[in-house]
């Protein structure tokens, strides 16, 4: 399904309104309205959106050094980011024991960073590979030796059907454009490869109580513009997968600081237990899925 655009300047300055969900082309409601936006939910899909979106969204990252816990400390989170991923693989065949991969597995890493997981999986004996738009953090990896490239995925030119495996780690969330992004990661996957993408959960407990006690004026739940412009819950993030083309579809729900999906190191007691205490109630702040391209 081609998503329907309705672009509409509704006078917000220099910025684009979105009436109907990028993503399944349905009606909108708005739910909430700052004063720079107003925070919308689909009634198709089920996705939490900001409209407008910030059109200078990318500026943001040009300053914005997401890795400098990581960096600072990298050989100290480099083991753990070597379990973590080990960990997904033995999920992944949990979920997909019909996969068999027979040769060197082919990995990319979408939003690397400065390359944690496309070293980890270098160290497993992988032909790994990422990209990012961050140039600070590619340049640290190709100092490391890994293969990577300061590229926006729309614009990799990779051949279609050629990863085994394709993650995408709490970067769907900043897309402007994540139905294509999707749709371009199932092209480059083989047939029967396999997308681990993780997101913030907007039906999470900590983002309900923060739209309850109404903290943050100019965010909803995860929805954080210009950041984050949109919110994925465990529906939408099944349909969004579906209308990129995926067939077999397993999510669940973690917690950042959890040893698979989210390594933290020195994470503050208070924050481990509520992380943790809300995974344990069955809403934690982090969805991830498994799909795969063919049934
Ligand atoms: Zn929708």
């Amino acid at each position: 399904m081609i998503a329907f655009w309705v672009f509409i300047n509704k006078g917000r300055g220099n910025s684009i309104v979105q009436e109907f969900c990028p993503i399944c082309s349905s009606k909108s409601r708005v739910i909430k309205k700052s004063r720079q936006y107003d925070f919308q939910k689909c009634d198709g899909c089920g996705v939490y959106y900001c409209s407008p979106f910030p059109r200078d969204y990318l500026s943001i990252y040009d300053d914005y050094d997401f890795n400098k816990n990581y960096r600072l400390n990298y050989y100290e989170y480099l083991p753990h980011i070597i379990h973590s991923l080990e960990k997904k693989l033995i999920l992944m065949k949990r979920i997909f024991p019909e996969l068999s991969f027979d040769k060197q597995i082919k990995l990319l890493d979408v939003g690397c960073g400065i390359g944690f997981y496309v070293h980890a999986a270098k160290l497993l004996g992988f032909d790994s590979y990422g990209i990012d738009i961050d140039k600070k953090s590619i340049e640290i990896a190709k100092g490391i030796g890994l293969k990577v490239e300061l590229s926006d995925i729309l614009d990799l030119e990779f051949r279609n059907n050629y990863f085994d495996i394709i993650k995408m780690k709490q970067v769907l969330e900043h897309l402007p454009n994540p139905s294509h992004v999707l749709r371009k990661i199932y092209y480059l996957l083989k047939k029967d490869g396999v997308l681990i993408i993780d997101v913030p959960n907007q039906d999470g407990i900590i983002p309900r109580i923060k739209i309850l006690i109404k903290i943050k004026p100019n965010e909803y739940g995860f929805v954080q513009p210009p950041r984050h412009l949109f919110g994925y819950t465990k529906d939408s993030l099944k349909n969004i997968l579906r209308i990129a083309g995926f067939k077999k579809i397993t999510i669940g729900q973690s917690w950042p600081g959890d040893p698979v999906f989210y390594p933290i190191l020195g994470q503050n007691i208070l924050n481990k237990t509520v992380f943790k205490m809300s995974y344990i109630l069955g809403k934690g702040s982090l969805l991830y899925a498994y799909a795969k391209s063919s049934q």
